[in-house]
């Protein structure tokens, strides 16, 4: 067997196994996998496929101009050929404006929220609401080992314990019939190998990052944790290690049976009385 089939072999055989060791699918399970158009959802999905599983995809178009463009072409293309049915849904249709104008208007009114943080609450939304509409029973995502070291360093550097509890690979603290539990097949996987995997299948992504990937904190951590790792091998696999074995503890200390609340304004399930997707709205819609 050459060493680039070896190589796949144990890509997929990694995820088949991260799955049984988290028991993260059951044979009942309709699956939706969050699909960017980037390489880890892409490969998610094709794996998962491939074992088997039934799989639809979901896309939230943010329409960051030429890069959401091409994501969204390259992700219809490849549902296209691997005969997987692709759901769409724009910001624009579901909020009414892209994500660089919400986040220009919100800034425009004093909060000083960045992007990333408005993209992914408004994004998880539609996702979580969107997962029930069609009827799946469990949310894919891709992250993958290296995106669960940074989140890792990022909360205990700023001392943000129960940030950490909700970690996992079946992340959450609070259950709730209205969240679609999320899972991460591609847990114990890293990038580079996620990276590697997809440009030998020869997937059609982009490599490069998003243009409004300003997290200037996460960046910071992942060259760091980059740099560690040109001298200490399995960095990012000790600190997973670490935080599988303190999870469980974590997760008592900060397990609740509180119910969540309904958001005032649009009934979805909320920590507090009003969600932070109808805060967020609201602060767009605001008159000047
Ligand atoms: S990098 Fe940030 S802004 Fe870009 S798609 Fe991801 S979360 Fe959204
Ligand atoms: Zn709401």
């Amino acid at each position: 067997m050459s060493s680039e089939n070896e190589f796949v072999k144990d890509f997929e055989n990694k995820i088949t196994d991260t799955i049984k060791e988290f028991d993260l699918i059951s044979p009942k399970d309709k699956l939706l996998v969050a699909v960017s158009g980037g390489k880890d959802s892409t490969a998610v999905l094709y794996v998962l496929k491939k074992l088997g599983y039934k799989v639809e995809a979901l896309t939230i178009d943010v329409i960051i101009g030429k890069y959401t463009e091409e994501n969204l072409k390259n992700i219809q293309e490849f549902c296209k050929t691997q005969d997987i049915k692709l759901h769409t849904v724009s910001f624009r249709e579901a909020y009414g404006a892209a994500l660089c104008h919400i986040v220009d208007l919100i800034k425009s009114r004093g909060w000083n929220l960045q992007s990333c943080t408005v993209c992914g609450v408004l994004r998880r939304y539609l996702v979580n609401l969107y997962t029930r509409k069609l009827g799946a029973t469990k949310v894919v995502t891709g992250h993958n080992l290296d995106d669960e070291a940074q989140a890792f360093m990022m909360n205990l550097l700023k001392n943000k314990q129960e940030m950490n509890a909700r970690l996992g690979s079946a992340p959450g603290l609070i259950k709730d019939s209205k969240f679609v539990p999320r899972i991460k097949p591609l847990y114990l996987t890293s990038e580079k190998d996620v990276e590697k995997y997809s440009k030998i299948m020869n997937f059609p992504v982009k490599y490069g990052r998003c243009p409004c990937a300003v997290d200037a904190y996460r960046n910071y951590i992942r060259n760091m944790l980059n740099d560690l790792e040109k001298d200490y091998k399995n960095i990012k696999e000790n600190i997973i290690d670490y935080l599988l074995k303190t999870l469980p503890d974590l997760k008592a200390k900060f397990k609740t049976d509180k119910k969540l609340n309904a958001c005032k304004e649009c009934k979805e399930p909320s920590r507090s009385e009003v969600c932070r997707t109808c805060q967020i709205l609201a602060f767009v819609k605001k008159p000047s």
